[in-house]
């Protein structure tokens, strides 16, 4: 078998392994399996690229490949492991940005290659070279797109960039003339290509996904996201067609195909309209928020320790402050604590509580909270009223009284922990400040709710000492 047929076999073994990888990561079970059978799947491939470029090309040539491989590797390695929880997000949103660059320059390629020199001088035959600049508009653009999303979205993830959606003058009307401007500008590029149409798409692209990703508020970041991972997959099976890829095809045709997925249930999940979201929030007009006003009640430990003692059941309520705490492995000593009580102690969980989906999940499950009492928030909802005491630890957004209370509130509609129904409410955080998505929360000046301020991890150590 030569060494092309041999690689061609391979990435059908790996083509197998990323659907196999994708099968295990949709269950908490078998997760870690998927995460396996990915890792697998992307060294097959990468071996039987080498093996097949090594084909066609000098020995300096692969050396150089090898070299680029143990640095890329070595740095994602390292970022990996150095990277803390709450930093996950950000450091998916910019590996989709690289992605994203890496299509806009293998599109780059393949008009240098192709278009630049003329049908006289290259490999395409001529009733082909229509289709591949096509392809080179396609795959410049989409991956355009995703670069200058993901830049967005890291600055917004990583507090870099202010949360709240941009909201320029006919925002719609600009996507919309962005659109219509690639479609001429592609038409333009097949039919006579040059350099300054290549420019033109290119720059109409980065623009295009720079804002719509700068227009999408706080609340709809996870659902954002999730595009962006579908995007990448898109930008990777694009240059899979310039480059003659199938693996990347497949696989690129598979993460876009699964993202755009999780996006859409993600959408029906935060009652979101799905193509208002891909659209850059159209049909979203920004609304001014009620202003908040009251005064706030604030607790001790010890004050939060007594209403615990009197408690016959307790709901826990945690978000991404219970992650930068670090929280979770006193949370799970006063659950146990409570349960041995005869308190009957359960978790609320809210889709996008955190910085990532299934953020919360995670950290109890490290701090070995069994998976039985943590609920998600359909299952939990009904139950808040008949609830002794509910602990919001480090949550903010996700159980405010205005997504349901406040039409005009940019998170108007989305469901939310109705944590104000329980008898007596205790909110943890270090101060009156707003959530991911920038607006106040009416709930910390209810008459049922009490304010215990300062590091979540510090004041739950507090409240087990005064237990
Ligand atoms: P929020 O981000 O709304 O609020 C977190 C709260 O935690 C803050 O108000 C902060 O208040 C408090 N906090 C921070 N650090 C600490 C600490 N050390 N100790 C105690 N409290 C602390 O959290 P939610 O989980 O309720 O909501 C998640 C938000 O993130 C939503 O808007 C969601 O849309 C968005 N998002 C979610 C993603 C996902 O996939 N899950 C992805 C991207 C965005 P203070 O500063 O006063 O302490």
């Amino acid at each position: 078998m030569s060494a092309g047929a041999a690689a061609t076999a391979a990435y059908v073994v790996a083509a197998l392994l990323t659907v196999m990888s994708l099968a295990g990561l949709s269950r908490h079970e078998t997760a870690r399996s998927g995460v396996a059978y990915g890792i697998a799947g992307m060294a097959v491939a990468l071996v039987a690229t080498v093996v097949m470029v090594a084909e066609s090309v000098s020995a300096g040539a692969v050396a150089l490949l090898a070299v680029a491989m143990v640095v890329g590797g070595g740095i994602g390695l390292w970022r990996a492991r150095v990277v803390e929880m709450t930093g996950m997000p950000e450091l998916i949103a910019l590996l989709h940005s690289f992605v994203g660059l890496a299509a806009v320059l293998v599109g780059w390629n393949g008009y240098l290659e192709v278009e630049a020199v003329g049908p006289a001088q290259t490999t395409v035959a001529p009733d082909l070279l229509a289709i591949h600049s096509v392809e080179v508009g396609i795959g410049v653009f989409i991956g355009a797109v995703t670069f200058t999303g993901s830049l967005v979205a890291y600055g917004k993830l990583s507090g870099r960039m202010k949360s709240r959606p941009l909201t320029l003058p006919g925002k719609n009307a600009l996507n919309l003339g962005a659109l219509v401007a690639f479609a001429a500008l592609t038409v333009g590029f097949t039919v006579a290509p040059s350099l300054g149409l290549m420019i033109a798409i290119t720059a109409v692209a980065l623009a295009l996904g720079w804002h719509l990703v700068a227009s999408i508020g706080g609340g709809d970041m996870p659902v954002v996201v999730s595009m962006l991972n579908s995007y990448s997959g898109w930008a990777a099976a694009a240059s899979g067609f310039l480059l003659d890829n199938t693996l990347l095809i497949v696989t690129g045709a598979l993460v876009g195909s699964s993202g755009a997925y999780l996006s859409y249930v993600m959408c029906q999940a935060m009652n979101r309209s799905f193509l208002s979201v891909i659209a850059g929030g159209f049909g979203v007009e920004s609304g001014t928020a009620a202003a908040v006003e009251g005064e706030h009640r604030e607790v001790s430990a010890e004050e939060v320790a007594a209403m615990l003692g009197d408690a016959s059941s307790v709901v826990i309520v945690p978000g991404y402050g219970m992650a930068v705490a670090q929280a979770q492995y006193p949370v799970a000593d006063l659950t146990r604590r409570l349960t041995d009580r005869g308190v009957e102690v359960r978790f609320g969980i809210h889709p996008v509580a955190g910085r990532l989906p299934g953020h919360m999940n995670v950290l109890l499950a490290e701090a070995k909270v069994p998976y039985d009492i943590v609920l998600e928030m359909d299952e939990i909802n009904d139950d808040l009223a008949s609830t002794s005491v509910v602990l919001v630890i480090g949550a903010n957004d996700t159980v405010n009284p205005a997504a349901m209370e406040d039409p005009a509130s940019p998170i108007a509609g989305m469901p939310v922990l109705r944590v104000w129904e329980a008898k007596d409410v205790v909110v943890f955080k270090r101060s009156m400040a707003v959530g991911y998505a920038g607006v106040q929360n009416p709930l910390f000046f209810r008459e049922n709710t009490s304010m215990i301020f300062g590091d979540a991890k510090a004041r739950v150590e507090d409240i087990l000492k005064a237990l």
